[in-house]
Formats: structure tokens, sequence, C-alpha cells
């Protein structure tokens, strides 16, 4: 089995990069973001809980995510892997991740590294396409400071684990595809 964390900043290409992946080696993909955002366009009761914790930018409760993700990991049994995408985003996160996949295939992390101008860029460009509500200057600029302080340190956690595999996230999307292929062909081997 083949687990994965597509790693990084709002903006750094997360989502695009894990759709590709997925395709080329057959993995499961699981964007807790976007399962969120089905639960506020459901209105769902989840969704009611969450929706202003996501127009703010804050991080929505580590029960509920873990929660969501151990569903989808449980309804999957026979998949060949997964592509977690914006999870696990703090340490009891990531703790939790791994006590799932412990008995399967810890996971290893693919970090796109962008510099945070190019990020905003995106980021603004992205809400001007979309219309996700979290795409506005003020609330870019909140999740941001949220992944400095809450997500960012996790790298410190799989470095120390020899976990971590970071790449330059900057480019055409196609090249930043073939240096995470390069890169995932050389753990399979
Ligand atoms: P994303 O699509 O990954 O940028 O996530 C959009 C929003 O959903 C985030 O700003 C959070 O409010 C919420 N969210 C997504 N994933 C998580 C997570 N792992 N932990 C907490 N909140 C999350």
């Amino acid at each position: 089995m083949l687990n994965l964390i597509i790693f990084g900043a709002p903006g750094a290409g997360k989502g695009t990069q894990a759709q590709k992946l997925t395709e080329k080696f057959n993995l499961k993909h699981l964007s807790t973001g976007a399962l969120l955002r089905e639960e506020v366009a459901k209105e769902s009761q989840l969704g009611k809980i969450v929706k202003d914790v996501i127009a703010r930018g804050e991080l929505v409760g580590d029960e509920i995510v873990n929660q969501i993700i151990e569903d989808h990991i449980l309804k999957n049994g026979n998949v060949a892997g997964f592509i977690f995408d914006g999870y696990p985003r703090n340490l009891q996160q990531a703790k939790q991740l791994d006590s799932l996949l412990a008995a399967k295939a810890l996971p290893l992390i693919l970090n796109l590294e962008v510099n945070v101008e190019e990020l905003i860029k995106r980021l603004i460009l992205r809400g001007r396409e979309s219309n996700r509500v979290d795409d506005n200057e003020v609330v870019i600029r909140n999740r941001l400071n949220v992944y400095e302080q809450q997500t960012k340190p996790l790298l410190d956690f799989y470095q120390a684990q020899q976990r971590l595999i970071s790449v330059d996230g900057e480019g055409e999307i196609e090249e930043i595809h073939q240096r995470l292929v390069q890169k995932i062909k050389e753990i399979k081997q």
C-alpha cells in the first residue's frame, strides 16, 4: 500500500497535484476541505457547524476531521493507497492518522514549496475563478497564518522520522507533477 500526504500552504497546489497523482498511481484522494465544503453545500448538521469556521479560515475541530478521515479509510478498504490533501493540519491529527494507518503503511509526506508572494497571487486568482468563500484577501492572510503556526511545524515531526520529501512547487503544473512522480518512483523501488 502507498499512502501519501500532499502537504503545503494554502495555494501550494495540493488539490491539483493530488488529483494528478490519484490518476497516475490509482490512489484514493481524500480532501478534508472538499468533504467539508460538500457538507456545507448540503446544509447538513455538520455543514452548519463548520460553515463559519471555514469562512473565517480557522481550523475545524480535530474530532470532526479525524472522524471524517476514519470513516473514509474504513469505507475504502481495498484501495492501492490514499492521498491525503489538507489533512493532517496539526500534530494531533498527524498522530491520529498514523494510528489509523499503522497496520497498513505509514504515510509519506510530499511537501510542495512555494514562496508566499506566489501563494497569495494564486489564491486571489482562484478566488476570482471559484466561488470559495475563503479565497478573499483578509481570509487568505488568516489561512496563511494558521498554516505557519499550526500546520507547518508538522514538517519537523515528519522530518525527524525521515518521512518528508520536499519538492519545488513553483513552475508549470505538469513540471511539478513530474517532480513528484520521480520522487514517488524512487520510494517505490
Ligand atoms: P482546504 O480546502 O484544505 O484549504 O480547507 C478549507 C478549510 O476547511 C480550511 O481553511 C479549514 O477551515 C477546513 N479544513 C480542511 N481540512 C481541515 C483539517 N484537516 N483540519 C481542520 N480544518 C480543516
